[in-house]
C-alpha cells in the first residue's frame, strides 16, 4: 500500500492495531482525538483488504462534510499510486434531479419519492414519457460503467456532471456499486435491515465480505434508538379522518374508518388522563398487552373497553386500515400524484403496536402532542448483524468507557479497544 502522507508519531501504531484486529475479523474500537488522522489510519489499514483480496469496505458516515473527508482521502490514496473504485451514496432527496420538475416528488418523503420513482421508471421501460433522467440508462454499457467507475467523486461531484449528461446521478450510482470497493454511505442504508438488503444486493456481495468502518462512531448508540423508535400523535390520526372522508372507504366491517380513529383518539385520552402525573409530559404504560393488575389501562385494553371489541378484531380493523393506506397510495401514483395515506400510516403504526411488544422497547403514551410512544432502548437491535461482517472498525474523538461502548452496540467481547493521542499529518512532497 502506497501511503499518501508520511506517517507521524503513533500512527503506524494504530494501523497495526486496525490491520491485525482485521486479519482476525475482529471488532476494533478506536478513541482518537479530532485531527489525529483517523480517516487516514482506517482507510490505510483496511484498504489492503480490498485491494488484494475479495473484501469491499462500508464506511458509514453521518455528515455531508464526513464523506466529503474520506473522498479527500481516498483521493489522495488514488494519487499515491493506489487502484481501487469508490462509490458515495446519498438518497433521492440529494440526488434526483427530477425533483427539479416534479412537485409531487419533490415534497415527498423517502418512501414516497421511491414509489413514484419507481413508476416513472416503468414508464419508461414502457416506451413512455417516465423519467428522462432514467432514458439512457435502460440499457447500460459496460464503457459508461468503467467511465464512472474510473474517477473518485463526492456525492454532490457525481450528482451534478451525471446530470449534465442528463443522466439520474441515484441510478447511475446503483450500476457503479457491483464494481465498486469503497462504498460510503450514511448510516441508515447499511444500519436500517432492508436497506442494508437492497445495498449488498447492489453490491453484488454479501455481509460476510464487507468491512465496515464507522466513523464519529459515538453517534451510533443515539442513532440506533431514534431509528428504531416510532409515535402516533393525535394530529396523524386528524389527518386519517379527513382523508377517510375525502376516500369514502369503508372497513372490513362496513363501518367508517373515522369510528375507530375516534375510539383511538379517545383512547390515548384516557391513556394519559391515567398515566400522566401533573407536570409531567409523559407516562410510562405496562409492558404487556394486558397489565398484570388488570386495573392498570394499556392501549389494548382501553381500545377493547371503549369500543367493545376484542383483540383480534382491534387487529383486524388496523390492518384494514393498512390496506386501505395501500390502496390510496396506489390510486394517488396513477394519477401523478404523491402517495402519502395518513390512513395506511397510522394502520401500519398500530399493527406493528399490536404485533407483538419488544423486550428492547417502553411503551409510553405522552401529551404535548397527544401521543402513543415506542422508545427504543437498545441500540443493538440496529447493529447486532455486525457480528457477521468480515470486521468492523468504530472511530471518534469521544467512545470513552471504551468497554461500555463496545457493550452498547453489542461488539464481540474480545473487541481491540484502544485509545490514542493526537498525531498530525504531514503530506509527501
Ligand atoms: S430515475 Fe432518478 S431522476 Fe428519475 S425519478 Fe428516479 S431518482 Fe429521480
Amino acid at each position: 500500500m502506497k501511503l499518501p502522507y508520511n506517517l507521524r508519531s503513533n500512527q503506524q501504531e494504530i494501523i497495526d492495531t486496525i490491520e491485525k484486529g482485521l486479519q482476525s475479523k475482529n471488532h476494533i474500537v478506536i478513541e482518537a482525538p479530532t485531527g489525529s488522522g483517523k480517516t487516514f489510519t482506517s482507510l490505510a489499514s483496511s484498504l489492503p483488504f480490498v485491494i488484494n483480496k475479495s473484501y469491499k469496505i462500508i464506511y458509514c458516515v453521518r455528515t455531508n462534510s464526513q464523506q466529503e473527508q474520506v473522498i479527500k482521502e481516498l483521493k489522495a490514496f488514488k494519487d499515491s499510486g493506489n487502484n481501487f473504485s469508490v462509490v458515495a451514496i446519498q438518497g433521492r432527496q440529494s440526488m434526483c434531479p427530477q425533483q427539479k420538475d416534479d412537485d409531487e416528488l419533490a415534497k415527498s418523503n423517502w418512501s414516497e419519492k421511491s414509489k413514484i420513482c419507481k413508476s416513472l421508471k416503468l414508464q419508461s421501460k414502457l416506451g413512455e414519457a417516465g423519467c428522462p433522467y432514467y432514458r439512457k440508462l435502460l440499457r447500460p454499457t459496460n464503457s459508461l460503467i468503467d467511465r464512472w467507475s474510473s474517477e473518485i467523486y463526492s456525492a454532490e461531484e457525481f450528482t451534478l456532471n451525471a446530470e449534465s449528461e442528463n443522466l439520474c446521478p441515484y441510478e447511475l450510482n446503483k450500476l457503479l456499486l457491483k464494481k465498486a470497493q469503497i462504498v460510503i454511505v450514511p448510516y441508515v442504508y447499511f444500519f436500517e435491515d432492508f436497506i442494508r438488503k437492497y445495498l449488498l444486493g447492489w453490491m453484488d456481495t454479501t455481509i460476510d465480505k464487507i468491512i465496515t468502518i464507522v466513523d464519529e462512531a459515538h453517534n451510533l448508540p443515539d442513532w440506533s434508538r431514534e431509528a428504531a423508535s416510532e409515535s402516533l400523535s393525535v394530529d396523524s390520526l386528524h389527518r386519517a379522518s379527513q382523508e377517510s372522508d375525502k376516500f369514502g372507504l369503508l372497513l372490513g366491517d362496513g363501518s367508517p374508518p373515522t369510528l375507530f380513529l375516534d375510539l383511538v383518539e379517545s383512547a390515548l385520552k384516557s391513556l394519559g388522563e391515567y398515566h400522566i402525573s401533573e407536570g409531567d409530559d409523559e407516562g410510562l404504560l405496562p409492558s404487556h398487552i394486558v397489565s398484570l393488575d388488570s386495573e392498570v389501562p394499556t392501549f389494548e385494553t382501553e381500545m377493547m373497553s371503549l369500543g367493545k371489541m376484542t383483540l383480534y378484531r382491534l387487529k383486524q380493523q388496523s390492518s384494514d386500515l393498512s390496506k386501505m393506506g395501500q390502496l390510496i397510495r396506489q390510486t394517488l401514483l396513477e394519477k401523478g400524484k404523491r402517495p402519502r395515506s395518513y390512513l395506511g400510516s397510522v394502520g401500519d403504526f398500530l399493527c406493528r403496536w399490536l404485533d407483538s411488544i419488544e423486550s428492547h422497547t417502553i411503551r409510553l403514551v405522552g401529551n404535548k402532542p397527544l401521543r402513543l410512544e415506542k422508545v427504543c432502548l437498545d441500540p443493538r437491535v440496529m447493529t447486532s448483524f455486525l457480528d457477521e461482517t468480515a470486521g468492523v472498525v468504530m472511530m471518534s474523538g469521544t467512545l470513552s468507557p471504551l468497554g461500555m461502548f463496545r457493550d452498547l452496540v453489542g461488539l464481540k467481547p474480545e473487541s481491540k479497544l484502544e485509545r490514542f493521542g493526537s498525531i498530525f499529518l504531514k503530506k509527501i512532497d
